[in-house]
């Protein structure tokens, strides 16, 4: 088993306490890492590190030095894709096939936000006061909490530490202590690209003990999130206590909506696709289809018959299809979920059993008729491979039942109407809305949620200002002296 180290102003250290704690493969259910059990004190140190960074040689660099560290890195990610993908995989269990994706993509979000780096501008106001020459500049907020969650955890990392970076400010990074091995060993590229050290910090451990100091820590400015919307309210409360700036990405519960003007075919695969693409765990799954009643049961026939097909097993072979479920508390959740559902009377027509054969943690996919919109299946989210079937009348009706949730992460539309194709994006308070297509995202497009589902945008022109304040320069020119008791 290897032992990881984390990354303070530089070095590898271990714990203070000198703790660790295990990270399971979640394909075996054994330890197969040992990962330092970072508290309070590491947190003290890796912020320290993180301000004498921004304080030091990150803040005095031009923004163009910054922008091409950030594409170094970008390169020397792509360079060890490969690897990193392996280790994403065998630490959180989604598919090698996704993971190699998500890892061939992500130096993309370094490219883009490196290129950013140097357009940062501000403005010249023609103010409305004769002699006085007003201007603005974007300045980068100091040293930024990253707290992120296991179910892709190099990806989302990418999504704030982007951003964040290009825009001059610096790092603390709190992994989930479901998957912080690749963060670890992903370390070891910060120096070779070229950032000077304390502007990236890595601590690991549980969110009790190293994120609640971090948020709380007065030298932490921003606090960027991904995670559950109820751990997301307590990192908000957390952090409205110091008045930090705040980024939340949470959970949802997604429509996808398949009018009977569909294509069938691109229909069913983008439901099978949104809800059992990395076993459900996504925050975007489209866990609720809502299906018009004038084709529910073929449309429902054909859904089955595709899902059937799914093929579980090992998530680094490549012919699978749907991987184990990541942590054991989560597998638990989704088999309670999958009971709930059956007792408030919603038809089980596919799965709805664990599948012990492949493996600890595996939960067949499961498809559930006859849902209720006010059921709590219909309104929670599972976070895994369940999915809701929803009759619906009309458009109306649709975006009725669309809207009649706490969050506002995503949704899907699947039409054949363009004037549809317009008209009902319109109507939905989502964040994002896929039509035709379902689960995709870019590093030029914003993403985040409405409601419930969350605050600030990531990827896309929108993120790097939610790591920046505005500062307001105005200067006498007029070479006179004013009167001192009225305002000017
Ligand atoms: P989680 O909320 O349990 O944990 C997320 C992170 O917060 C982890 O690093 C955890 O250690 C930390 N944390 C936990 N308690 C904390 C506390 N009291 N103070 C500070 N930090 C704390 O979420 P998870 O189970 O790791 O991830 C699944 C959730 O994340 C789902 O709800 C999913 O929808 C959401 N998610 C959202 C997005 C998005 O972009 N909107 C993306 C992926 C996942």
């Amino acid at each position: 088993m290897n032992k990881y180290q984390m990354l303070i102003g530089g070095a590898r250290v271990d714990a203070a306490s000198g703790e660790c704690f295990e990270s399971l493969n979640p394909f075996t259910a054994k330890p197969w890492a040992l990962i330092p059990r970072a508290g309070a004190e590491d947190v003290n140190r890796a912020v320290a590190a993180a301000r004498a960074a921004f304080q030091g040689e990150w803040r005095k660099m031009t923004a163009t030095a910054r922008g091409a560290i950030l594409r170094r890195f970008a390169d020397l990610i792509a360079a060890d894709a490969a690897r990193l993908a392996e280790i994403e995989s065998t630490d959180n269990g989604k598919l090698l096939a996704e993971m190699r994706g998500q890892l061939n993509y992500i130096p993309q979000w370094f490219h883009y936000f490196g290129g950013l780096a140097d357009k940062i501008e501000g403005r010249v106001i023609p103010i409305d006061k004769p002699g006085v020459f007003n201007y603005t500049r974007q300045e980068p907020l100091g040293v930024v909490a990253a707290i992120t969650p296991w179910n892709s955890p190099l990806l989302l990392a990418a999504w704030k530490l982007a951003p964040a970076l290009a825009a001059g400010n610096t790092i603390v990074w709190k992994p989930s202590e479901h998957s912080s091995v690749s963060a670890l060993v992903l370390a070891e590229l910060f120096e070779k690209a070229g950032f000077p050290p304390g502007v990236v910090n890595i601590v690991t451990g549980f969110g009790g003990e190293v994120g609640e100091p971090l948020i709380t820590h007065p030298d932490v400015a921003m606090v960027a999130f991904t995670g559950g919307d109820g751990t997301g309210q307590h990192v908000y409360e957390l952090a409205a206590r110091g008045i930090k700036h705040v980024t939340l990405e949470l959970g949802g519960k997604s429509a996808n909506i398949v009018f009977d003007d569909a294509d069938m075919d691109a229909a069913v695969n983008g439901v099978v696709s949104g809800i059992f693409a990395a076993t459900g765990q996504t925050c975007i799954a489209g866990s609720r289809a809502l299906v018009q009643r004038s084709i529910h049961d073929v449309f429902v026939e054909r859904l089955l018959a595709l899902a059937k097909t799914a093929k579980m097993g090992n998530p680094l072979e490549a012919t699978t299809q749907v991987g184990p479920v990541t942590t054991h508390p989560q597998y638990q959740k989704v088999l309670e979920y999958i009971s709930i559902a059956k007792g408030e009377g919603a038809a089980c027509r596919l799965g709805g059993r664990a599948a012990t054969e492949q493996g600890p943690w595996f939960v067949e996919p499961t498809i559930f008729t006859g849902v209720a919109p006010d059921m709590r299946i219909a309104r929670e989210e599972v976070f895994g491979p369940v999915l809701s079937v929803i009759p619906f009348d009309d458009e109306d009706d649709a975006v009725r039942i669309a809207n009649n949730s706490i969050y506002g992460l995503a949704a899907g539309v699947w039409t054949q109407s363009i004037q549809r194709a317009i008209r009902v994006p319109e109507r939905l308070e989502v964040g994002t809305v896929w039509v035709n297509t379902y689960r995709a995202v870019s590093y030029m497009s914003p993403f985040g949620g409405y409601k419930r589902s969350g605050i600030g945008r990531e990827s896309g022109q929108d993120a790097i200002g939610e790591y920046l304040q505005t500062k307001s320069v105005w200067i006498d020119v007029s070479g006179t002296t004013r009167n001192p008791f009225v305002m000017g």
